[in-house]
């Protein structure tokens, strides 16, 4: 894969870099086998909603004892209630104090070269019935990082143009995203990716069923839904110049 236009020349210090990435283990990370690589990419429910506050730490022991990777990065998904969504400073001060780990929310991480953005937000499953307000989904329970679509719209509008390498918990609504009761994936981060970010690429999971790596007609991001176990993608940067050198050769 080829850098494109938004990466920064200037800042790239590698040719190749192993993304490791894994979402929704929900528990199950130590049955995982691990493979080597540079950035390591968590993105969400990585705990489960009823004892989430004290999944939490065994998570974080867990990310301490991966010592193999350069850069772990982990955002939160819709079961991790027992984050404080409001104290943000808290939070990225746990993960990199205790596990060396940054925690994304709606932020910028510039690594190696590329640029990771995280966001762990996901539309609100309700429903509108007269004056009342039911949660809909079997999941009904695990609402953390949930917001309204209009609050969802603006947070997502607000993911940098300069982005890479896009990490969300949501599924951009129609690419890997059914589950049960639908499409579960949010339209406004489709309409931000596919129109506007155009990141290489886009890690997500969420919907446990729509797993695999998508690439969608007239768009350059690849799309990875990389829930319940790992991907490993090994990123590998040419220039011009070199492609022109092996025509000569
Ligand atoms: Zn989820």
């Amino acid at each position: 894969m080829s850098m494109d236009k938004h990466a920064n020349p200037k800042t790239t210090t590698k040719t190749a870099i192993r993304i490791v990435t894994v979402s929704d283990s929900h528990m199950n990370h130590n049955k995982f086998d691990m493979p080597e690589g540079d950035i390591l990419i968590i993105a969400g429910d990585w705990t489960n909603w009823r004892t989430s506050r004290t999944d939490i730490p065994k998570v974080v022991e867990w990310l301490k004892s991966l010592s193999q990777y350069r850069h772990k990065v982990i955002i939160a998904g819709n079961h991790e209630r027992g984050l404080n969504e409001n104290d943000v400073e808290k939070n990225k001060k746990y993960f990199m104090e205790s596990c060396n780990t940054h925690y994304l929310q709606d932020e910028m991480l510039s690594v190696l070269g590329v640029n990771i953005y995280g966001s762990p937000w996901h539309p609100q499953r309700e429903r509108n019935e007269g004056n009342k307000i039911t949660k809909i989904g079997c999941l009904f329970s695990a609402h953390a990082f949930d917001r309204p679509l209009d609050e969802i719209k603006k947070i997502f509008e607000s993911i940098p143009s300069e982005t890479n390498i896009l990490v969300t918990h949501s599924p951009p609504f129609g690419i890997g995203d059914l589950e049960r009761p639908g499409h579960i994936g949010s339209s406004a981060l489709l309409t931000e990716v596919t129109q506007r970010v155009r990141p290489f690429l886009h890690i997500y999971g969420h919907s446990h069923g729509g797993r695999g790596i998508r690439m969608v007609d007239g768009c350059s991001t690849v799309f990875i839904n990389t829930a319940c176990s790992p991907t490993m993608l090994d990123l590998l940067f040419q220039n011009e110049s070199d492609v022109e050198q092996k025509e000569a050769n």
